[in-house]
């Protein structure tokens, strides 16, 4: 244990956005390798924290893994997804609404999380297709991807159970139904579908969280292509016109939101423990939504990112060293072009190497 405390710089801890500093695209950053591949060697602890999500935190470690050829690939337990702070909700919302995400992959990390029963909209249109006639699910899909009513138990009219909550865990894939159905539930009599509540009030009837609050991201498009919160300010414009003005009350996670800084720390804190204790098969500790760590051993926390607007303005409101690079969203000339952005306390690099580098350079 002594070995291992003194070879590990335990008071410096990295947090890494994904998209722009890791990877472009489906592509790694050439410098990405070796300086994930140098903090593992000095046992630096480093998580990743992205707004992205929308498949397991298993399968998106074994991705980047893979396409930074790591040695020693990375831990599930070292990644924060936008939704990962969802699980801790697991324990008091059973039956859910999920919406978002490629193909019908949600509804497994929801399972995984815990849910019990995990509900998609296509469920809701294999139970009832005219709840939004212009749905662009395929016939295939519906009968691959939907839950027979019987299993649902959503069949307007017939049997049919309340939901307790609507979860977006990322950006919707057919925006016509998620709107319609989602709004439906809000409006509802207490999340019981087909049903119509005749109070107007700022607390929907069931409540909603979004994962993230990207109104915009990158894509191979030559412009930005809108992103969930986008589909937020639908969903906020449609409910305050429904319910004579009021606003909705909603939670949304991600950066760069407090929320989701407090669950990245208290995941920081938990991977250094293993670092120092060897042990990395004992279960991850799950932090409650909107709880600080009561103390950090961290002398300096490092953010890496790419985007002024979520990386590095959460960072600097949290506290955190933070660092921007020029791999992704960012152009130089930004600052000069917006002078409220963000700017990052640690300074501005070409690649992620070069501000880690200079980073343990100082302080390791
Ligand atoms: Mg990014």
């Amino acid at each position: 244990m002594s070995r291992i405390l003194r070879r590990c710089h335990s008071t410096l801890g990295f947090v890494f956005d994904i998209d722009g500093v890791l990877l472009k695209g489906q592509n790694a950053i050439p410098q990405a390798r070796e300086t994930l591949t140098t903090l593992q060697t000095k046992k630096v602890p480093f998580i990743l924290l992205t707004n992205g999500g929308g498949v397991l935190e298993s399968a998106r470690c074994d991705f980047i893994s893979q396409k930074l050829q790591l040695a020693q690939p990375l831990l599930t337990r070292q990644l924060v997804q936008s939704h990962t702070p969802l699980r801790t909700l697991s324990s008091k919302h059973r039956r859910v609404l999920v919406v978002g995400g490629p193909g019908d992959r949600a509804r497994g990390v929801a399972q995984e999380y815990g849910f019990q029963e995990v509900l998609r909209p296509i469920d809701l249109i294999k139970a009832n297709p005219s709840i939004w006639p212009f749905h662009k699910y395929t016939t295939h899909e519906v009968d691959e991807w939907g839950l027979d009513p019987e299993l649902s138990r959503v069949a307007v009219g017939g049997t049919n159970e309340p939901i307790d909550s609507i979860l977006v865990f990322n950006d919707p894939r057919d925006m016509g139904s998620d709107i319609q159905i989602v709004l439906d539930l809000l409006n509802s009599e207490n999340g019981l579908l087909g049903t119509r509540r005749t109070k107007s009030t700022s607390v929907p009837a069931v409540p909603i969280i979004f994962s993230n609050n990207d109104l915009l991201w990158a894509t191979d498009f030559k412009l930005p292509r809108f992103g969930q919160g986008a589909f937020k300010i639908m969903v906020q414009a449609l409910y305050q016109q429904t319910n004579n003005g009021s606003p909705l009350q909603s939670l949304t996670l991600g950066k760069p939101y407090k929320v989701c800084y407090d669950y990245a720390h208290h995941v920081l804190i938990d991977y250094r423990n293993s670092l120092l204790s060897g042990d990395f098969n004992r279960p991850p500790y799950m932090p409650q939504l909107n709880s600080s760590p009561a103390k950090t051993p961290f002398d300096k926390v490092f953010m890496v990112g790419d985007n002024p607007e979520s990386d590095i303005l959460g960072g600097n409101n949290y506290h955190w060293d933070t660092i921007l690079v020029r791999t992704g969203v960012y152009k130089d000339g930004d600052f000069e072009q917006d002078s409220k952005l963000a700017r990052p306390t640690f300074g501005t690099f070409d690649n992620v190497r070069d501000g880690v580098f200079a980073a343990l350079e100082k302080y390791a």
